[in-house]
């Protein structure tokens, strides 16, 4: 279990997911690329495709 950053609501993420994927919160609707870390996996907040940065 991994807690969301925004809400700590618990997002269960399989152990056998790959860093990069994106997990979604299920309880606030955020997107998270999934990092991981030497035991774990952590959450950083995933850039949306599609949005316009302005470039
Ligand atoms: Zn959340």
């Amino acid at each position: 279990m991994t807690q969301c950053p925004e809400c700590d609501f618990n997002i269960s993420i399989p152990k056998d997911s790959l860093e990069g994927e994106i997990v979604t919160c299920q309880d606030c609707g955020s997107s998270f690329e999934i990092m991981k870390s030497s035991d774990d996996f952590k959450l950083k907040p995933a850039q949306t495709v599609g949005e316009d940065w302005g470039q």
